[in-house]
């Protein structure tokens, strides 16, 4: 895995992303605890796999991401530990370009006026 250049962007992002998962224990989103030893769904592959010795290649919807409150679509910054929160990555998917603001209003169903049903979380 050998990276052509130095980035330093990538760096500051290992960092907030390592701090998030050390600090919070439940997605901002649905408020369920994360189980941070999920890693991929076991025995599932994906269609390029072609490791023998391969447990599985799919990564488990439940496991944890790190994702900005303001996506950086948005204008939100990836660096900045107050804008990251930890999801569950099937949340991070849900959520999409929302904030967690809207995202949770939304999902909790809290802003006064009827939704559409939000689609089913899938599994990417
Ligand atoms: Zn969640
Ligand atoms: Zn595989």
């Amino acid at each position: 895995m050998a990276t052509p250049k130095h980035n330093a962007n990538g760096h500051r992002r290992r960092e907030v992303v390592k701090r998030v998962k050390a600090e919070e224990s439940d997605c901002a989103l649905c408020d369920k605890p994360v189980d941070k030893s999920l890693t991929y769904l076991a025995g599932q592959h994906g269609k390029r796999c072609s490791k023998p010795d391969c447990q599985g290649c799919i990564p488990d919807p439940r496991r944890a991401e790190v994702d900005e409150d303001i996506p950086r679509s948005r204008g939100g910054s990836p660096y900045a530990r107050k804008n990251c929160r930890l999801m569950h990555r099937e949340c991070n998917r849900w959520k999409g370009t929302m904030t967690l603001a809207e995202a949770r209003a939304k999902l909790h169903g809290d802003t006064g006026q009827p939704l559409p049903k939000p689609r089913p979380l899938r599994v990417y």
